[in-house]
């Protein structure tokens, strides 16, 4: 049986080493802040945005929620996202996806300021993980490294397989496993015959999107596997990726959905909003 990491406990941690240097920021008069702005009534951005709140609050950041309407034109937002630019009581500007459709996301992703940019999806930032010179990392795949840190899984020089290639899991987990030294493989769905490839990891990360994708079959026996994947099933709860009940009976260790990397994504941008508000508060 695998063993579970913990992503909670991990994140918790996280949280707590953040939380102290925020408080040791504020000793020195700063009052750090994150923005976050959402436009329109999706459910699942409601949700999202009130649980990065919740963690500003347990950690000591001020929140300042910026909800516009549905019909807001990219101009209105674009002028919002200029004003927090600028204002000096933001330290991290973080705009909830998807956005409307009359909104171009990248244009909106592309105004963030790259020093208050910190879900790292500005072109300055992307291009400043692919060589290794970065301030912010981005939150889901630095949030993965964490939890095999923590977990005492070593990446050098081991093969790690990603199924997946978005711009903001796939692609930049494949690079931040390159910088630790791990040969990579990124799986996608014009991939041949990918239980082949698959069967290859010794640490394989699931970013699918579809429940039950990654079976037994598929998972070399003491691989470690970790399931970015956040679904619904059709009983409406919360899967991964990953064929749990089976694939721990094959995996040396495997995180759980939820309780896995979920919360590690929330610890990382409350570190990525500290080191945010350290840049600019030198
Ligand atoms: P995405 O943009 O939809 O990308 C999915 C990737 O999976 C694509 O690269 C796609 O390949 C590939 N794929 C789809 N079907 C495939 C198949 N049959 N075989 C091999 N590859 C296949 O999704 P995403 O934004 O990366 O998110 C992936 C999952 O992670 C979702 O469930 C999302 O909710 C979850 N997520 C979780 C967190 C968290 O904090 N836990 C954060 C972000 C995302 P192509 O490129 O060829 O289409």
């Amino acid at each position: 049986m695998a063993a579970i990491i913990n992503g909670k406990e991990i994140a918790a941690n996280v949280k707590a080493e953040v939380r102290a240097e925020v408080e040791a920021l504020k000793a020195k008069g700063a009052n750090p802040g994150l923005a976050v702005v959402l436009v329109g009534n999706n459910p699942a951005s409601r949700v999202y945005v009130s649980n990065k709140e919740k963690d500003c609050a347990e950690v000591g950041f001020a929140s300042y929620e910026y909800a516009l309407p549905e019909e807001t034109t990219e101009e209105e937002l674009l002028e919002l996202v200029a004003k927090l630019n600028a204002d000096p009581k933001i330290n991290g500007i973080l705009v909830q996806l998807p956005l409307p459709k009359q909104i171009c996301e990248q244009t909106i992703l592309h105004a963030i300021s790259p020093s208050k940019d910190v879900d790292a999806f500005h072109p300055e930032n992307v291009g400043r993980i692919m060589i290794g010179d970065y301030s912010f990392l981005p939150c889901t795949p630095a949030g993965v490294i964490e939890m095999l840190d923590a977990a005492g899984v070593d990446i050098n020089g081991k093969h790690c397989v990603v199924i997946g290639r978005s711009n903001i899991v796939g692609k930049p987990m494949g690079m931040l496993l390159l910088h630790r030294n791990g040969t990579v493989t990124i799986c996608h769905s014009r991939t041949k015959d990918l239980a082949e490839q698959t069967r290859q990891a010794d640490i394989l990360i699931a970013a699918v999107g579809k429940a039950d994708f990654v079976t037994a079959d598929m998972v070399k026996p003491g691989a470690v596997v970790i399931d970015v994947g956040m679904n619904r099933n059709a009983e409406g709860k919360l899967v991964g990726d990953v064929c749990y009940d089976e694939v721990e009976k094959v995996a040396s260790a495997i995180t759980p959905v939820p309780g896995g990397v979920g919360p590690m994504t929330r610890a990382i941008l409350m570190r990525n909003t500290l080191t945010a508000a350290k840049m600019q508060n030198p």
